[in-house]
C-alpha cells in the first residue's frame, strides 16, 4: 500500500448520510475526510423528491404543526412494530429535530412544510392527516461554484425554467382539471423568475438538499474525495481503525483515529447480493437508486464482523419498465380510472396504498409483473410522468411491452394474457364501485393518504373513477425500488454491532447501509432521508465524544 494519510474521522460515501455526518464531525472539532466511489457526489439523495421525515423539527414547530414528542413516539411504536428497538426509534425522534436544527446552522438549507402531505398512516395513532414532512426550499446553486457541476442529476429533472417542490406534483397532474393546476404551473416559473432576476442559479428538491450538504462541507473545509472507492475496511487489534481505498489509482490507507462512518448507500445496484437476500424475482433493473450504490460498505463491514439486518427488504415502489428507465409510478396509479390486475384478471389489492405495501403485497401474493389498466378518459384528464393530458403515449413505450392498447376489454385481455371474462367481471364491478364512491374489496379511498394523490373534483369519490372509453390501456407494473433498506445493524449511537450484540469499535453506518430504523415500513414521506441524516449526526457526535 503506497500512500497512507491520516485524519479523525472518515466518512464513506457523499450521499444524504455520509454528507450529514463530515458536516458533525467538522462542526465538532475532528479532522475528517469524506470519500465518494462516484465521480459525483450527491448519490440517491441529490436524485430523489428530497421529502425529510423528522416529527417535531423545529421547521414544524414554527409553521403550526400540532406535532408532540409523545404523539411521534406513539406512531412510530404503531407503523414500525416491535422488530425495531426502541431505543433506536426514540433516538430517531431525539436527535432527528436536532439534525435539523444543526442543518440550519451549518449549511445553507432551509426548509418547508410539505403541508397536506399526510403521514402514510394517518389513521393509526398519532398518525398526522396533515402531514409531517419537510422539503429544502430553492439553493442558488452559485454558492457550490464549480462544484455544481460535481452534483449528480436528479431522476426527473426539472423542465427548465421553473422551481418544482414536492408539493407542486400534486397539482401538476391536476392541470387539466383543478384551477390550483394551472395556478402552481404559473407560480414555478414565476419562482425560477424571481430567483433568477436576482441573480440566482436555482435548485429544487434532491438537487437542493445534495447540494446544501455539499455547500456546507465546503464552508467547514472538509476534503471530498470523488472517486475514491472504500474497498476495505481497516481493522487493528479489533477496533476499525481506517478504511482502504483507492485514490487516484493506488490503494491508499486513510487511518481514523476515531473512527469510520460507513454512509455508502444501499446494494440496490448489486445483482449478486439482491439475488442472495431478497425474493425473486429480483436484479438491478427496476430500482432507481443512484448506480453507484452496490453494497461495497455494507460488504466490508460484514468482513469485520458486523451483524445484517432487513436484506430482504427496499423501499420498494410499484414500477413502469419504461424503454427509458424505470419509472416509479405514483400520481399515475393512485389517480381515479387506474386498477391493478394480476395474471387472473382480478384486483388484488389498494392501488393508492403507500408504494412500499403495494409491493410487499405484490410480492406477498406473486402477483409479478402486474397490470395497470386504464382508459383513454384517464389519458384525457390527467398528467402522466412528463406527457400532458391528451397527448397520445410514445411509440416506443408499446414497443418496449411497457404498454398495451386494445379498442376492447377484451382484446386488451388477450394482449396481456388474462382471462377476458375475468378482467371484463373485475372492471365491471370495480366501476360499479367508483359510481358509488366506495372500494368495499381493498378500501381504495378509505384512508386520507389515498386522497393525496387523487382528484378533488372527481365525484363522488376523490379517489375511483369508471374505466370505460376505449381505447383501453395496459402499464406493466414491475416491483422496483428507490433503494434497499437493510444492512449494518446498528445501536442508538450509530455504533455498528457484531451478532452477538456487542458494539464493533470504531465503525458507524447511516443510512441505507444500515438496517432501517423504519423496520420493514414507511412512516411517511422522507422516511429514508429522515434517518440517514439523523444516524449519519448521530455517528458524528459520537465519534466527536468519544476519545
Ligand atoms: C428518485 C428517487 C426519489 C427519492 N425520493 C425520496 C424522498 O423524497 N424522500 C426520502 O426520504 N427518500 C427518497 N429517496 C430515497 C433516498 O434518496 C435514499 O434512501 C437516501 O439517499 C439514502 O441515503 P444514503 O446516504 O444512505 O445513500 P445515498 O444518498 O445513495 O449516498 C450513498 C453514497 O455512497 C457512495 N458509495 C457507494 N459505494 C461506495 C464506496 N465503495 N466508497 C465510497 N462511496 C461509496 C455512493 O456513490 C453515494 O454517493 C428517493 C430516491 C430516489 C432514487
Amino acid at each position: 500500500m503506497a500512500v497512507t494519510v491520516e485524519y479523525d474521522a472518515v466518512v464513506v460515501g457523499a450521499g444524504a448520510a455520509g454528507m450529514a455526518a463530515a458536516l458533525t464531525t467538522a462542526r465538532n472539532g475532528l479532522s475528517t475526510v469524506l470519500i465518494e466511489k462516484a465521480p459525483v457526489y450527491g448519490g440517491s439523495a441529490a436524485r430523489s423528491g428530497a421529502g425529510i421525515w423528522i416529527p417535531g423539527n423545529e421547521v414544524l414547530l414554527a409553521a403550526g404543526v400540532p406535532d408532540t414528542p409523545a404523539k411521534a413516539d406513539t406512531y412510530m411504536a404503531a407503523v414500525v412494530g416491535p422488530e425495531v428497538p426502541a431505543a433506536r426509534r426514540q433516538a430517531f425522534l431525539t436527535y432527528g429535530p436536532r439534525t435539523i436544527s444543526f442543518l440550519l446552522r451549518w449549511s445553507p438549507l432551509r426548509f418547508s412544510w410539505m403541508q397536506g402531505y399526510p403521514d402514510y398512516y394517518p389513521e393509526l395513532p398519532g398518525g398526522m392527516p396533515d402531514g409531517r414532512s419537510i422539503e429544502p426550499r430553492a439553493l442558488d446553486a452559485n454558492i457550490l461554484g464549480a462544484e455544481f457541476a460535481r452534483l449528480n442529476p436528479s431522476y426527473v429533472p426539472t423542465p427548465a425554467g421553473t422551481v418544482v417542490y414536492d408539493v407542486d406534483y400534486k397539482w401538476l397532474s391536476l392541470i387539466a382539471r383543478h384551477p390550483k393546476g394551472l395556478a402552481t404551473a404559473t407560480e414555478i416559473v414565476l419562482r425560477y423568475l424571481q430567483l433568477t432576476a436576482a441573480g440566482q442559479k436555482p435548485i429544487s428538491m434532491g438537487q437542493a438538499l445534495a447540494g446544501g450538504l455539499r455547500a456546507g462541507l465546503l464552508a467547514a473545509d472538509v476534503p471530498v474525495w470523488l472517486d475514491t472507492p472504500l474497498l476495505d475496511l481497516h481493522v487493528e487489534n479489533g477496533r476499525v481503525a481506517g478504511v482502504v481505498a483507492r485514490r487516484n489509482g493506488q490503494e491508499t490507507l486513510i487511518r481514523a483515529r476515531r473512527g469510520v462512518v460507513v454512509g455508502s448507500g444501499g446494494f440496490e445496484h448489486n445483482e449478486r447480493m439482491r439475488k442472495q437476500y431478497q425474493a425473486a424475482p429480483i436484479g438491478t433493473e427496476w430500482t432507481v437508486g443512484a448506480s453507484s450504490n452496490t453494497g461495497d460498505g455494507i460488504e466490508a463491514g460484514e468482513r469485520a464482523g458486523a451483524a445484517l439486518g432487513l436484506m430482504d427488504d427496499a423501499w420498494w415502489g410499484p414500477m413502469i419498465p419504461l424503454p427509458e428507465g424505470p419509472w416509479f409510478c405514483l400520481s399515475e396509479r393512485t389517480l381515479p380510472g387506474t386498477i391493478f390486475v394480476n395474471q387472473a384478471g382480478k384486483r388484488f389489492v389498494n392501488e393508492a396504498a403507500p408504494y412500499s405495501d403495494v409491493v410487499h403485497t405484490m410480492y406477498a401474493k406473486q402477483h409479478i409483473p402486474c397490470w395497470m389498466v386504464t382508459d383513454q378518459d384517464y389519458r384525457n384528464r390527467y398528467l402522466f410522468k412528463d406527457l400532458a393530458p391528451l397527448l397520445p403515449y410514445p411509440d416506443a413505450w408499446y414497443s418496449s411491452g411497457a404498454l398495451v392498447k386494445d379498442w376492447t376489454i377484451a382484446g386488451l385481455a388477450a394482449k396481456i394474457g388474462v382471462p377476458a371474462a375475468a378482467l371484463r367481471a373485475t372492471i365491471d364491478r370495480s366501476n360499479a364501485q367508483a359510481r358509488s364512491g366506495r372500494d368495499p374489496d381493498f378500501h381504495r379511498g378509505d384512508s386520507t393518504y389515498d386522497e393525496y394523490f387523487a382528484d378533488p373534483t372527481n365525484n363522488p369519490s376523490p379517489c375511483l373513477a369508471p374505466i370505460w372509453l376505449p381505447p383501453f390501456y395496459a402499464f406493466k407494473i414491475v416491483p422496483g425500488d428507490l433503494g434497499t433498506k437493510g444492512g449494518l445493524v446498528t445501536d442508538a449511537r450509530a455504533r455498528v454491532l457484531r451478532p452477538d450484540g456487542t458494539v464493533i469499535p470504531g465503525l458507524y453506518a447511516a443510512g441505507n447501509a444500515s438496517a432501517a430504523v423504519m423496520g420493514h415500513s414507511y412512516a411517511g414521506a422522507g422516511s429514508t432521508l429522515g434517518p440517514a441524516m439523523t444516524f449519519g449526526h448521530v455517528a458524528g457526535l459520537d465519534l466527536a465524544a468519544t476519545n
